[in-house]
């Protein structure tokens, strides 16, 4: 069987562990790979090597870092078909999709180029008498991600092409379960001019997690996944010294104003509730149409459109959606489909035991949607990720306002409207970090900076754009003067600007 070895230090590490952890092909439910799981002295390992190669790549200059992101992005754009098949056969998600995640992810790098300009600092001249104040921004030294099975191209790029850029070193420990990718990436890097050692990938589980978390060499931890391990890792690396941004779960809300482009709104809804299998983080899970006549109109408009909806394998040009990662993965969706009829709300599409012929073993969902569901369902307060779309009916704005404000997640919400006054209000108030007006899945561009709020993210700070290279570097502020002759006497009371 195909093993998937670590990468470190430029070269292909066979894992020594004696763990593995299973690759699937969602589209037939077969084993296709194994995956070695790290211990945490073949963490250490690649953390030593990282160390090493950081102090000669953060003295390499600004601008020469910057060419290795331009080799990079060509490499990975020259060769976007192969990647994307790649990432299709581990992930499931149909190939123009993942080839989607892999182009959000090379616009960070593109971002990264630009690393010259972003880093200069800042300068005064003549802060006091021949006294000027300079700042510089200086990377941390090794730096680590965590990231999910859901996005493998994407969010790999988001955190070590900021992180590197800016000169650190980095380990990235991807999902055992679509971890291919990953380290294509990684050998892409190298022939695109990095150091050896600059990046590396340690394949594992908790206990990597776990060496990452308490290795004192690693200075700062990006997460992305589920939001009790993100509050996790967050804790842990916080008690160990480290920066930590630690992005969780979500349940995003669609709000439906009753002067919506109807036809328009449903179409994009349709698209990020099904999307991917609804295994995204930004997915529109729940629709919230306001007015009883608006929500009748749009479960008939939702129920023509599923009736159109293609799902099929993930290499199939015509599916609109595959299967999702995995068989538990699909168990647990399934249940809570279960869960939500057990609650009382109304299944009106049951996705359950849909089957492809042909592919009667892989990991496939039909697409789902309850109407009539209740913010006190557990249904409606917990993450699903998968297919299902869920209708909560709400009166009046300011309880469609209420619902998402109120959510425990807090990643993304949009609002659909023809009122400029309505939409601009909603997206003051409402208590989520990246808002939509007539934009169903408002990931912010590579220049901005993507989080989300309350238990859909732990830290402070977001990632790319300015913020993610705050995260990535330490700021130096420097107070200097060059006295001529003797110097004034010593002051004992602190200098002002008085
Ligand atoms: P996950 O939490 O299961 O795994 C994420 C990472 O944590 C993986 O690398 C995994 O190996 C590691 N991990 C798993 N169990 C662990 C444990 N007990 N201790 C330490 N580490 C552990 O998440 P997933 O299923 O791979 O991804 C889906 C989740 O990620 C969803 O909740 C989704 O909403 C979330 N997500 C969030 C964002 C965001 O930006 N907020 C983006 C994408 C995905």
């Amino acid at each position: 069987m195909r093993q998937i070895d670590h990468f470190v230090d430029g070269n292909s590490l066979v894992g020594a562990s004696g763990r593995f952890g299973d690759v699937f092909n969602p589209n037939t439910g077969e084993v296709q790979a194994r995956v070695g799981l790290a211990t945490a002295a073949e963490l250490d390992a690649a953390v030593q090597i990282a160390a090493k190669a950081q102090i000669g790549w953060a003295a390499t200059n600004p601008q020469r870092r910057a060419r290795v992101m331009f080799e990079f992005k060509r490499l990975v754009e020259a060769r976007m078909d192969e990647l994307a098949e790649l990432l299709s056969s581990e992930h499931g998600k149909v190939v123009a999709d993942s080839k989607g995640d892999i182009q959000r992810g090379l616009e960070v790098i593109e971002f990264a180029c630009g690393i010259p300009h972003i880093l200069k600092g800042e300068y005064t001249e003549g802060a006091g008498p021949g006294i000027d104040v300079y700042s510089m921004r200086q990377p941390l030294g090794v730096c680590a991600g965590i990231t999910p099975f859901n996005f493998p191209g994407m969010i790999p790029m988001w955190m070590f092409g900021i992180s590197i850029a800016v000169g650190n070193s980095f380990i990235l420990k991807p999902s055992e379960r679509d971890p291919t990718l990953p380290v294509r990436l990684a050998e892409l890097f190298m022939e695109a001019g990095a150091p050896a050692g600059v990046l590396n990938v340690v394949h594992g589980d908790k206990v990597a997690v776990d060496a990452i978390l308490t290795h004192p060499l690693i200075r700062a931890v990006s997460f992305v996944g589920s939001s009790d391990i993100a509050s996790y890792v967050y804790s842990v690396g916080a008690a160990h010294g480290k920066r930590v941004q630690a992005m969780g779960g979500a349940k995003n809300h669609g709000i439906i104003l009753p002067d919506a482009d109807l036809d328009q709104a449903v179409k994009d809804l349709i698209g990020a509730a099904y999307g991917s299998a609804g295994e995204r983080c930004m997915a529109l899970p729940v629709v919230v149409p306001v007015g009883a006549k608006t929500a009748d109109a749009l479960r008939e408009k939702i129920l023509a459109e599923i009736d159109t909806l293609k799902v099929g394998i993930s290499t199939d040009p015509a599916a609109q959606y595959g299967p999702v990662v995995t068989a538990a993965h699909k168990q647990k969706i399934e249940n809570y489909i279960q869960m939500g009829v057990d609650e009382g709300a109304e299944l009106v599409v049951d996705g359950r035991g849909f089957s492809l012929q042909g592919y009667e073993n892989g990991f496939f969902v039909g697409p789902s949607l309850f109407d009539q569901v209740k913010p006190e369902m557990k249904t409606y307060q917990e993450e699903i990720f998968g297919p299902v779309l869920q209708i909560v009916r709400a009166e009046t704005f300011e309880e469609a306002l209420r619902l998402p404000s109120e959510h425990p997640y807090g990643n993304g919400v949009a609002i659909f409207t023809r009122n400029g006054r309505a939409a601009r209000e909603f997206a003051s108030r409402v208590n989520v970090g990246m808002v939509g007006i007539n934009v169903p899945i408002p990931v912010p561009v590579a220049y901005h900076t993507f989080g989300g709020w309350k238990r859909s993210a732990f830290g402070d700070t977001n990632q790319h754009g300015v913020e993610g290279v705050k995260f990535y570097t330490k700021v130096k502020t420097i107070t200097a003067r060059w006295p001529e002759g003797a110097t004034e006497d010593s002051a004992f009371v602190i200098p002002t600007m008085k």
